[in-house]
């Protein structure tokens, strides 16, 4: 068989797959800065997509999706934006469509921080209209942020559009693409507890926000085994049962 890439499939070998869940690698087409290619959100989830799948059984993974909702980052050359409502429509016709094919668990590895809305108002709308499905959601760098060892990244946590942990990712994910001689970033002060909305050009000068230059192939790999070693137990379970949360009494109140 053609491994877990839908787009490489035959039907017969989709059919004698017996796919039970599928991941939709989410991206976007816009500037990472002079060091990364603009395709750099889809690249990333689609291979961890596929590195996380050819460890399990029964988990497809659909094409990458390289256009995202890039309106706050097209002060650079350049971006290609779909509109947020667009963008809804586009994740909540592909759910519609595994539904359709009896793939009802369904993972979307997002890469790109403008497709969290359409992502979150797509899922909430198709959970609703078929409850039978188990749909989740998880961004790299919040499953990197959470759980990679504290002291792996030097500055700002790593975070950043194409900042040191995205960077460090392209390094070991997609290296004959980089082009570290241009890797040059800043680091804007924001609010840590309220959501604020910025056009990109307010947060650096740059392409890049965080700190490219400080990118390693060691931090790129240690997110891409801090990502997979997560994701494919999880995954192992969606496959087999999708999501239940075995609700439980609360306990007693102690006196
Ligand atoms: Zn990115």
């Amino acid at each position: 068989m053609n491994g877990v890439q839908l787009e490489l499939l035959t039907s017969q070998e989709f059919v004698a797959a017996a796919f039970t869940a599928a991941i939709i690698p989410l991206g976007a087409c816009e500037s990472h800065g002079d060091h990364m290619p603009m395709g750099t959100d889809g690249l990333s989830a689609h291979a961890l997509a596929v590195r996380i799948a050819e460890q399990l059984e029964h988990t497809v993974v659909l094409p990458a999706n390289y256009l995202g909702m890039s309106g706050h980052y097209r002060h650079q050359p350049m971006a290609l934006s779909l509109s947020a409502d667009t963008q809804t429509r586009v994740i909540a016709d592909v759910l519609e469509s595994l539904h359709h094919w009896g793939i009802h668990r369904v993972l979307l590895l997002n890469g790109h921080d403008g497709n969290i809305p359409p992502i979150e108002i797509a899922a909430r709308n198709t959970k609703i209209a078929h409850p039978e499905m188990s749909i989740a959601t998880m961004d790299w760098w919040v499953v990197t942020n959470q759980r990679i060892p504290a002291g792996t990244f030097d500055v700002w946590e790593g975070w950043g559009h194409a900042g040191e942990a995205e960077t460090s990712l392209g390094i070991a994910l997609f290296p004959d693409l980089m082009q570290m001689e241009h890797a040059r970033g800043q680091v804007p002060t924001t609010d840590p507890s309220v959501r604020e909305f910025w056009l990109f050009e307010e947060l650096t000068s740059y392409g890049a926000s965080g700190a490219p230059s400080h990118a390693t192939v060691a931090k790129g790999e240690a997110i891409v085994n801090t990502v997979v070693d997560y994701m494919v137990p999880y995954m192992r379970r969606f496959e087999d049962h999708g999501l239940s949360y075995n609700p439980q009494d609360e306990p007693p109140v102690q006196s």
